[in-house]
């Protein structure tokens, strides 16, 4: 068993439940936001390579996003799967307990911060230039 009592785990169920609602409704704007976004509308009806490339470019940050909210949403929905196994809480890399305040601050989290913190370093590549 972890360190959480049932009420904390309670708790983080509740924030976890809290979290996929509101990526829910941030999904819903921005499926709406997409199907009034088309390329034509961004780009114009007869584009030049300015207008395509700036088109391409705001598609490519909305695409991002939308990707991001995914890959989100799919760890609130794998924490709300775990939430009542005896093992949440624990790290996934070392099996040392997470802790209530970093479950409560990040919910879906796997990993305690010392393996967190090793995990970014090792595989961070957007902050790193490319030059
Ligand atoms: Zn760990």
């Amino acid at each position: 068993m972890t360190a959480l009592t049932s009420q904390q785990r309670r708790r983080v169920e509740r924030e976890l439940l809290a979290q996929r609602r509101a990526a829910a409704d941030v999904a819903h704007e921005e499926l709406a936001h997409a199907t009034e976004t088309s390329f034509a509308s961004i780009a114009g009806e007869v584009p030049d390579f300015g207008d395509q490339a700036t088109a391409t470019t705001l598609m490519d940050f909305d695409n991002e996003l939308a990707r991001r909210h995914i890959e989100a949403m799919t760890s609130v929905e794998a924490a709300l799967a775990r939430v009542k196994r005896s093992d949440f809480g624990r790290c996934v890399e070392c099996g040392a307990d997470i802790g209530y305040q970093r479950l409560l601050a990040s919910p879906a989290t796997t990993r305690c911060v010392t393996c967190q913190s090793l995990h970014e370093k090792t595989y961070a590549t957007g902050a790193t230039p490319t030059l």
